[in-house]
């Protein structure tokens, strides 16, 4: 099957108020454009300097997700175009996209990743973390970010019991910083990828990641 036509299989298959990103990372900008003629905006990359240079190649009006791990040093190349940052994982990643969204005279959405695999290889706030960051209100110390919910990784296992506890712990989270914080605009839960998006959605997912579904297999 064509890209176009995994899209739209995908699309079909998630309800339409969830928002699809195509995660594109080690593809080339010609899938994307594919992709990008079908229709799509959305696109998802794990690396800044990746995202940069076919953000150079490709139309303005693509959406780019900085789904990975964020290295603070790297920020500054994304800050003048990322339309949303999933993984901010610590702290340090919030105050620098504050510092160079503020340069560019932006003030940039944000999802706080939260670890809930049980395997410890995820990066994420974890439960005293994210407590801390409701009691010292953190980010009202950066004014150029916006925080837009949470997002998170399952562990990666056949074992369906656990991704829906994960995903379930999550949401969980997810609604207790809504009501805590009282931020508005706390309406994206990131969570899902190609398997298991459909547990995600069940779970109260907003919006998922999709990249082998749609592009196929990566080579490591
Ligand atoms: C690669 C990646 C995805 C997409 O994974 P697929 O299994 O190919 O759908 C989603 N989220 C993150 C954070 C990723 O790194």
């Amino acid at each position: 099957m064509s890209i176009a036509e995994n899209l739209l299989t995908i699309k079909k298959d998630i309800p339409e108020e969830v928002i699809l990103v195509a995660v594109s990372k080690t593809k080339p900008v010609a899938d994307i454009l594919e992709a990008y003629n079908a229709g799509h905006r959305d696109f998802g990359e794990n690396k800044i300097q990746e995202m940069v240079s076919k953000s150079e190649e490709l139309p303005q009006d693509i959406r780019w997700h900085m789904i990975g791990h964020v290295q603070t040093n790297k920020v500054k190349y994304m800050a003048p175009f990322v339309h949303l940052v999933h993984g901010c994982d610590r702290v340090k990643v919030l105050k620098e996209v504050n510092k160079q969204a503020a340069k560019c005279d932006r003030i940039i959405d944000c999802l706080i990743q939260v670890h809930i695999a049980e395997e410890d290889t995820k990066f994420g706030f974890d439960e005293s973390e994210l407590s801390d960051l409701i009691d010292q209100r953190t980010w009202e110390d950066f004014p150029n970010v916006r925080l837009r919910g949470m997002m998170g990784m399952a562990t990666f296992t056949e074992d369906h019991d656990q991704i829906r506890r994960e995903f379930k712990s999550l949401r969980a989270h997810f609604d207790r910083f809504a009501e805590r914080s009282g931020l508005k605009n706390w309406n994206i839960l990131s969570m899902g990828m190609s398997g298991d998006y459909r547990l995600a959605i069940e779970e109260g997912s907003t919006m998922v990641r999709i990249g082998s579904s749609i592009f196929g297999t990566r080579n490591p």
